[in-house]
């Protein structure tokens, strides 16, 4: 039977961050992943000269954990526009609020922004708690109260029709929930990052980050096509057979973490409540471009409030020109829910040609991507699993931290940290940034 100091399950970005660091550190670490690449739910298709995405997302430099980790010059990091472009429909028809850069808290409560967008006082406000989040750093993020996204607004003094015409529509896309009841940190730790970083995508798609981590390891670590079927805190069943470990990370999203451990008999209490998203791709010949899409921005709309099923559209070939072929521009839109049906695509085309202001239906649908587990719910007052020690077996996702890429890094980290100190290793070089 193998034997190893620490196996891991699943070779997501919890995964691969926990396994780079026990094997920098000379830990002999396998990974098993029952897909056929590494990445979870950070892949990416290249089909007929696009880079498409599997599901719409961003990477924020900012993300002090990933920023710890990953190499930003080999990624080749493209940023979107900064600005937001917030559609409403008008008597007269349609308006659009042009922020200048939202994620400048300076912007939020100058002329910038128009009364539409609340009063001045109430942007103050805003800018001020954007301000506060943005100086936070590591375990202060955990020791704030925490409450939905709304209450903490409301609390703030951020007044309702800022929250309803500003950041609901925004972090609509980003909590993938529409009624801000996400938790506060979550929402502190995305308001921090857009303050001091510009979210970007990587020249070869957001699979060019998980591509890294895997890359850094020991040939031979990661095992693809491999799905862990049972495991014990001291091993794990594939279809190869029984292989033993001194430590067992399992790095999977909270519905297969909850099925592995209860058929384990370890008791659990994982949060298996999910949001889910379907990314809409279109294709844009140049030839015809609307005027809208003709200014090369690729500036995030999103409408004021629900008049249609879109919930934020980007032109993403203006921040990265390799996601699609000469001649083409890409376009990604989101709609909450796994509903692809073909009057849900209808509506979305319909929903596009109001948020452009422009006529859609020549638009190619080149793809979508209906994912049922996006993100793990977050739902405020959270309960943080500071380091991914649950018993006997040791935990790492983003649903251990917060639902994103700096999320799934740092649980990862944690995870590989209590693993040491089960081994009993001392690092020589305890690079530790408190996050
Ligand atoms: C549409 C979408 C948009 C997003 N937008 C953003 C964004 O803009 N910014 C941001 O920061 N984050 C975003 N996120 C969130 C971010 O992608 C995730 O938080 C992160 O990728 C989660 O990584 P993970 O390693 O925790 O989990 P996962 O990526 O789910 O990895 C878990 C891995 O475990 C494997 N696995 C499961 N069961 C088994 C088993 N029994 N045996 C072996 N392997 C198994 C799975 O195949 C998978 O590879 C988005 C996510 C989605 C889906």
């Amino acid at each position: 039977m193998t034997h190893h100091d620490v196996v891991v399950v699943g070779a997501g970005l919890a995964g691969l961050a926990a396994a780079r660091e026990l094997a920098i550190h000379g830990v002999d670490v396998q990974v098993f992943e029952a897909a056929d690449a590494s990445g979870g739910r950070v892949r990416s298709d290249f089909v007929d000269g696009f880079t498409l995405d599997r599901g719409f997302q961003l990477y924020n430099p900012a993300y002090p954990e990933a920023a710890r980790v990953l190499d930003h010059e080999a990624l080749n990091l493209h940023p979107l526009t900064r600005g937001m472009d917030i559609v409403r429909s008008t008597s007269t028809g349609r308006a659009v609020l042009r922020l200048a850069d939202p994620r400048s808290p300076g912007n939020w409560h100058t002329s910038a922004l128009s009364r539409a967008a609340g009063t001045i006082t109430g942007k103050a406000r805003f800018a001020a708690y954007a301000r506060t989040v943005a100086r936070l750093s590591g375990h202060q993020f955990d020791e704030r109260v925490d409450e939905p996204a709304q209450v903490a607004l409301a609390r703030a003094g951020v007044d309702a029709t800022m929250i309803d015409h500003v950041i609901r529509p925004f972090l609509t896309g980003v909590f993938l929930e529409p009624h801000l009841m996400t938790s506060r940190r979550f929402m502190d730790v995305v308001l921090a990052s857009f303050v001091k970083g510009t979210p970007s995508l990587p020249r070869a798609g957001m699979q060019a980050i998980p591509d890294q981590l895997h890359d850094a390891l020991p040939a031979g670590t990661v095992h693809l096509a491999t799905p862990v079927h049972r495991l014990t805190p001291a091993s794990i069943e594939t279809d190869s057979g029984t292989i033993t470990a001194s430590v067992v990370i399992v790095a999977t999203d909270a519905t297969h973490a909850s099925a592995l451990l209860e058929e384990a008999g370890l008791t659990t209490e994982l949060n298996t409540v999910t949001n889910s998203v379907t990314t809409w791709y279109h294709a844009v010949a140049t030839t015809s471009l609307p005027e809208p899409l003709a200014r090369g921005r690729s500036v995030i709309t999103v409408p004021d409030k629900r008049s249609g099923p879109v919930i934020n559209t980007v032109p993403l070939t203006y921040a990265v020109p390799s996601y699609s072929p000469d001649g083409q521009i890409l376009i990604s839109s989101s709609t909450l829910g796994v509903d692809d049906s073909t009057e849900v695509a209808q509506a979305v085309q319909g929903h596009l040609q109001f948020l452009y202001g422009a006529e859609t239906s020549g638009w190619e649908l080149v793809a979508h991507y209906p994912i049922h587990d996006a993100l793990p719910s977050m739902r405020g007052p959270l309960t943080v699993a500071e380091s991914g020690e649950h018993g006997p077996v040791i935990l790492a996702g983003d649903h251990c931290a917060t639902a994103s890429i700096q999320g799934a890094m740092i649980s990862g980290r944690h995870a590989a940290d209590a693993a040491f100190r089960r081994l009993g290793v001392v690092r020589p070089d305890d690079r530790r940034i408190a996050v």
